[in-house]
């Protein structure tokens, strides 16, 4: 017997936008629920228990950071936003809110698939009881056992931080992380606004590990919201 294939809800209010998520979903053998509100949107969270949410922030009956947060409560389900361009404050707040990843409209269906396929493969890494020793992300490869750090099979020399801040970008391959979640995962929650550390951090790895630091490949910017290590 195969496995069911994955249950995406879309949470969103506009028509056109969830007959084209429902179109590219089902072509790729997703299997679709839909919800218009976030009422709605949450009591399906609850009814169907879906491998993955696509939720739009501009709701009618509220927002979907609030959606987010509630649906963390009880549920780590990856949540993947879609929002409006140039509303990078919302983005972060639903990012710091538990939501996973997001979507700027318009996105094509590519992009769509690769994020929904970054968050399955996430919730299956956090499944399994042990993380994987060996994380390898183009060139660069980190086994976490030995603390060793190479990129294409040059040792590469990190501080205690820098270590610890590649090493959350790497085990988060191709997800977006917020200022604030690195800066509490690396510097702890008392250092969640100082967003300048990160920026300085960041500059170093760069030298360490990129080919051309200022065109990074490995460490992309996410202008306004955080930072993402390429995926694979
Ligand atoms: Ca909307």
């Amino acid at each position: 017997m195969s496995q069911p294939s994955p249950l995406v809800l879309i949470v969103e209010d506009e028509p056109q936008m969830r007959r084209f998520l429902r179109t590219a979903l089902e072509v790729q053998d997703f299997r679709v629920v839909e919800a218009e509100t976030a009422k709605a949107g949450l009591v399906a969270a609850t009814a169907h228990n879906p491998e993955v949410i696509l939720l739009d922030l501009g709701l009618p009956d509220g927002d979907g950071i609030d959606l987010a947060r509630r649906v963390r409560e009880w549920s780590r389900v990856p949540i993947i936003v879609i929002s409006a361009r140039g509303r990078e404050a919302d983005k972060v707040a639903v990012l710091d809110a538990g939501a996973d990843d997001y979507l700027t409209k318009p996105f094509g269906v590519n992009e769509l698939l690769a994020r929904i396929r970054v968050a399955l493969r996430h919730t299956v890494h956090a499944a399994s009881p042990r993380g994987e020793p060996i994380l390898e992300v183009g060139p660069l490869r980190m086994d976490l056992s030995r603390r060793e750090v190479t990129v294409s099979g040059r040792d590469v020399h990190l501080t205690p931080i820098e270590y610890r801040l590649l090493a959350f970008l790497a085990q988060n391959a191709g997800k977006v992380l917020t200022h604030r979640q690195i800066l509490k995962e690396v510097w702890g929650p008392g250092s969640v606004d100082e967003v300048q550390y990160l920026r300085v951090f960041m500059a170093q790895l760069r030298r360490k590990i990129e080919a051309d630091p200022a065109r990074p490949i490995l460490l992309q910017t996410e202008p306004g919201v955080g930072y993402r290590m390429r995926e694979g």
